[in-house]
């Protein structure tokens, strides 16, 4: 495995080892976004372990990686228990550190940055600030609006948010831990 490999830098972040791969599919059997995704997460361990420089950056500009919802159904079937949760997270980071994500991934990359805006600000998630910070942020104004009044009718949604008591440690946690990944 050579130090420049994509393959090399998964395992020194994550500890996986994509080698161990023996492409039996059962990760990509059991995805239930895999239907969706331009390269399936079997794929994409195949193509780890080629090492090949241009399949690394089909990956790194896959939609697959962004489309992923850590749902863990992969690993708990992988018989080599191979975390590709984990790996496909490190994925997202390297291809958003790089400028490379997809372009029909853009709402998705929204999301993300609305949720960690969102808890920054109170401290802990408050749906009403994650919702209107991706919908001004992505310009989906109307998506979803009418499941608004059953949420709230539900308890699902909460006007006001809750705040912690350590605000001043958790933004210190914040800024160490997650600020240097949103910018
Ligand atoms: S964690 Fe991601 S890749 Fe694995 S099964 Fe779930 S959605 Fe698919
Ligand atoms: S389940 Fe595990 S061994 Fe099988 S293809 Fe997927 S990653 Fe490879």
């Amino acid at each position: 495995m050579d130090k420049e490999d994509l393959s090399f830098k998964v395992r020194q972040d994550t500890g996986v080892n994509v080698r161990e791969c023996y492409q039996c599919g059962k990760c990509t059997a059991g995805c239930p976004v895999g239907e969706r995704m331009d390269l399936r997460p079997s794929v994409i361990m195949r193509m780890l372990q080629s090492g090949d420089t241009a399949s690394e950056e089909e990956i790194l500009l896959s939609n697959s990686i962004w489309l992923c919802l850590t749902c863990e159904t992969c690993y708990s079937r992988c018989p080599m228990e191979l975390d590709i949760p984990k790996v496909f997270d490190y994925l997202r980071e390297k291809s958003y550190a790089e400028g490379k994500v997809n372009s029909q991934s853009s709402d998705i990359v929204t999301f993300h940055k609305s949720f960690l805006n969102a808890v920054e600000r109170n401290g802990r998630l408050h749906e009403m600030t994650l919702i209107l910070d991706y919908k001004i942020h992505s310009g989906n104004l109307f998506q979803d609006i009418t499941l608004a009044p059953e949420m709230y009718s539900k308890g699902k949604l909460h006007l006001l948010p809750e705040h912690i008591k350590d605000k001043k440690g958790f933004a210190r946690l914040f800024k160490d831990q997650f600020k240097k990944r949103k910018s």
